[in-house]
This record gives structure tokens, sequence and C-alpha cells, in this order.
């Protein structure tokens, strides 16, 4: 189904840094210095579950091309006008992320954070931007939090989901702190920091097996932050699932309650049914539908996760996931449709508070 749909935010846009030369006026004297002489500056810094010339990386049509407009234009005529958007979330994916130099890395997320800022969020109000932490060390992850906290345009803390150890594992529990503290959801997108295989036996050999089961490491996530008791350690805590598909979730909900049922006494603090945890705290992004185009099977799916707050409006812009502007799947009843697009995602991220709203006349 097209957009536009009045209103609608995008919670998955994908930002790219041309190179590092573009980070390194927002560096310190030190590091610009440290990776011009030492060649960094001629990384490339992809993370390389994504390769350049796959449809998965940039839809044909949104590729670069002579004519074609670039970065903020071409966001701006590809995404933002013709879907109406009032608001779109933006997260860069970046090979800092994986660094082992704690300090490197925390240079480049803050000199990232820094560029998002200046160059996107500053030239488009309807702009938004999630902070990206380096989080092989959560002090330093904390340290720009905080930095970037008093900026409101910045409404998530971003995480890939696998990284050195489950992301539920107490060393991380400082940067929930801080999500919380700083009505900060949390968006752990699909991606890794390749520290470990992306499959639970061991390495595989193509990025198609890669990409496929990163909805295995999202159920790891969840079950992690639920064993773990972080939602109850952080009970304002939203946590967003990125380029995750959900199509798995009522299998899930069911898995986890059923088990959960069986195993309680060695997580007592886990005080309710998993699946009505999950359904208060755990969101996932729209694109890429993992679904089947029949309309039944995709509304069966959403009556069985029975929550219609769960699924958030995303395009994972560049991406390619749908053909022009369908964003939307087909048969879904417009109160649905309109909670996905415009009323989930001011939930899932109350800092969207900032964004205009959009006419509260039906517009789907
Ligand atoms: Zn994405």
């Amino acid at each position: 189904m097209k957009l536009p749909l009045e209103g609608a935010i995008d919670c998955d846009v994908h930002l790219s840094v041309p190179n590092v030369a573009t980070l390194l006026p927002y560096m310190s004297d030190y590091w610009s210095d440290q990776l011009v002489t030492r060649y960094i500056d001629r990384v490339g810094f992809n993370l390389t579950s994504y390769p350049p010339r796959s449809p998965l990386t940039v839809r044909d049509d949104w590729r670069a091309a002579p004519g074609r407009p670039t970065g903020l234009a071409a966001l701006q005529a590809d995404v933002l006008d013709p879907g109406r958007l009032s608001g779109a979330i933006c997260h860069t994916m970046h090979g800092a992320m994986a660094l082992f130099n704690e300090d490197m890395g925390a240079e480049f997320c803050k000199a990232i954070n820094a560029w998002v800022a200046k160059e996107w969020l500053d030239r488009d109000p309807r702009l938004r931007a999630s902070i990206l932490v380096h989080a092989q060390n959560p002090a330093l992850a904390v340290e720009e939090i905080e930095r970037c906290a008093g900026d409101k345009r910045f409404v998530a803390v971003l995480l890939p989901v696998m990284g050195d150890s489950p992301l539920g594992r107490r060393i991380y529990w400082p940067i929930y702190e801080a999500c919380e503290r700083y009505g900060l959801s949390l968006a752990v997108h699909a991606g890794s920091t390749y520290r470990n295989p992306p499959t639970a036996a061991g390495w595989p050999s193509y990025q198609s097996e890669d990409y496929m089961l990163q909805s295995s490491a999202f159920e790891n996530l969840i079950v992690g932050f639920l064993a773990e008791g972080v939602f109850q350690k952080f009970p304002g805590l939203k946590l967003v699932c990125m380029e995750s598909g959900f199509t798995w979730m009522p299998t899930f909900l069911w898995r986890t309650s059923k088990t959960w049922r069986g195993v309680r006494t060695e997580v007592p603090w886990l005080d309710r049914v998993p699946a009505e945890i999950i359904r208060e705290h755990v969101r996932l992004t729209l694109q890429p539908v993992d679904a089947p185009r029949d309309p039944k099977i995709l509304n069966k799916i959403f009556e069985q996760i029975a929550c219609d707050d769960m699924i958030v409006y995303s395009s994972d812009y560049p991406h390619g996931h749908f053909d022009g502007d369908n964003g939307l799947p087909e048969g879904l009843s417009h109160e649905l449709l309109r909670k996905i697009a415009i009323d989930n995602p001011r939930a899932a991220f109350p800092r969207l508070a900032t964004v205009e709203a959009p006419d509260t006349k039906e517009t789907v």
C-alpha cells in the first residue's frame, strides 16, 4: 500500500558517512592526527554484512546516479517529501562500532553524532536520530549519551544486535540506566561487530546466511533481556528492534511464555508471563516485512501477536524491500495502519513529542 499517510514517522532511515575525512573536523587534534598519520582515514569502515552492490544495501532507483540528488536532498526527494512524513529517525551503522580500541571507537561515535546533528538534523526539522555509542566500553558510551542527551532531536541510543556478549548482561546496564534517565529508547539494529559468528554453530559461508539469520539474534536479545531482568530493573525502557522482521513473534511469544511456566523458579524476578512483558516493552520495525503477500496471513500474524502497539513504520531507506512508495502492506485495517505509522512510533520513542503532530482527522 502506498504512502503518503499524512503525518507518518519513519523509524528506520539509514545515513552513511561518506568517508573518514568527513569526520576529521569533528575530532580532537590528537585523533585527527592519528587517523591521518596512520592512514586510517583511508579505511572504508563499512560493516561487511551489506555488500555495496547488493539491492539490500541500496535500492536500484535510490542509488547515486548522474542527475540524481545526493545526501539530504536525496533523502527528502525519495522518502520525506513523497511520504509526507512528519518525522524520520536516522541511524548511522558504522564500522566504528566494531573497533577494539575503545578510545578510538568512542571518538568516532562522538564525531559521527556531531556530524549527524550538523549536516542532517540542523538542515531539516523533520529529522531525528539515534546516538551512536561504542558499547564495548559502557562508561564511555554513557559519557556520549550524556553529551548528546541535551539535544532533544536525539531520540534513541543505537546498538548492533550482535556484539561482544548478550546485551542483557549487567555490564551494559549503565547504558540502559542512561536511556531511562533521559527518556531515550534503546534502538537495537540488525548487525554485528563480528566478534562472534552470526550463527550459534559457527561461521557461515555466505552473506545471505548472515542476513537471513539476523532475526534469530533478536530472539536471543529478547530472551536475554527477559532472563537477566532488564525490564524489571528499568521499567521505563523501550526496546525497539530494527530491521528484525516480525513474523517470528507469535511463536516466540508462545514459546517464551510456555517455557517460563516450567522454569520460572530459576528467574523469580519475572513476575509475569513473558509475553506480557514483551508486549509492554518491545517494539519492532515494519520493513523488511517477512510475510507472504496474502493479507489474510498477515492479519492472522497481527491477531496472534495480539498487540497493535508493537509494530512501528519503517522504510529501512535506502535498503530495497519494496517498490515505489508501497511501504505499507496491503490488507491491514486503516486503524492498524494509522497506529503503525503514527501512534506507535510516538509511543515507542517518547522524544518524538517534539515532532509536530499530524492533523487528527482521518488521513489514512
Ligand atoms: Zn535498517
